[in-house]
């Protein structure tokens, strides 16, 4: 039998970022939420574990390799490195492959005891020969990759409810046997060319808690018909009210509600969970942690 304390989650920003205190990405959220977790006892320190960077040839299953090196020295065109909207710096980059290695951990972690996450990370706007939207690389497409690599037909439901559309996960996973792609976002949200997913739920500006959790339901229960073997969830908070970037209206309870539903559907269908981060820009950045922390205590009430 698993216990809560069995659980373990992995983060990146042991690999230091400096950014501008002006520059409209909040990198400190990261550790302000290991810290949260902490304080309020939600996770032990022994649970949470500083990631190893990735083997960077498994970013060769889902990039190109042009993209990839140009990345890895810094030479991407200034037109490319725009997109992603962080600076491109060794310093970033290495933070980048910490990410996808905390993914790749916190799988194989989710494979032994049923549950685990990545305390960085769900960057689903990357695509296989460019980054976008403060995603160098896909560490969704890159890991369903591997994981298939070892697990060849093994059912991975990919579901992303983060308020923006997945377009990178469409874009390089759409037409891979054995995963089946959900984003929930918001209509009028970034990125305003969706490339379409397996389901998508695009939402209208101001929906709040009911309508969206009520289609969440409906999913869930045609989701335990469909014989999926391991969910990957991009958790992201930026359907929060109040999100600078995010235009959906959600209440904190409403949030973890949503989580409810989804690790309960896990747990009723014995699916092992592997959780990614995902995005959060509450103008007042407490808020989008309380966010991302009520997650984690919605995880240790189900799990
Ligand atoms: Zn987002």
């Amino acid at each position: 039998m698993v216990s809560w304390d069995d659980y373990h989650f992995f983060y990146s920003d042991h690999y230091e970022v400096e950014l501008d205190p002006n520059h409209r990405f909040p990198m400190n959220k990261y550790s302000l939420l290991r810290k949260s977790l902490i304080e309020k006892g939600i996770v032990k320190n022994s649970q949470i574990i500083a990631a190893d960077l990735i083997n960077i040839d498994h970013l060769y299953l889902a990039h190109t390799p042009d993209y990839i090196e140009q990345v890895l020295d810094l030479s991407l065109s200034r037109q490319k490195a725009r997109a992603i909207g962080l600076p491109l710096t060794e310093e970033m980059v290495r933070r980048a492959l910490g990410s996808q290695g905390a993914f790749w951990q916190a799988i194989t972690s989710s494979l032994d005891t049923g549950f685990s996450a990545s305390l960085a990370g769900g960057t689903h706007h990357a695509h296989a020969d460019s980054g976008e939207g403060f995603c160098f690389f896909n560490d969704f497409a890159v890991n369903v990759r591997r994981l298939h690599r070892e697990r060849p037909g093994y059912k991975i439901l990919i579901l992303d409810l983060d308020v923006h559309q997945g377009n990178g996960n469409s874009s390089i996973l759409n037409k891979d046997k054995d995963v089946f792609i959900t984003s929930y976002h918001g209509k009028h949200n970034y990125p305003y060319r969706k490339v379409p997913s397996h389901l998508d739920r695009s939402f209208a500006d101001g929906t709040g808690d009911e309508e969206y959790l009520r289609t969440l339901s409906e999913d869930l229960s045609k989701f335990s018909k469909m014989g999926f073997q391991h969910l990957l969830y991009q958790a992201g908070v930026d359907s929060l009210k109040g999100d600078a970037f995010g235009k959906l209206s959600m209440s904190h309870e409403g949030l973890k509600e949503r989580d409810r539903m989804v690790f309960e559907f896990a747990k009723r269908n014995q699916i092992p969970v592997t959780m990614a981060l995902g995005g959060g820009y509450s103008k007042d950045i407490a808020e989008t942690v309380k966010a991302y922390t009520g997650t984690y205590e919605m995880a240790k009430k189900v799990f």
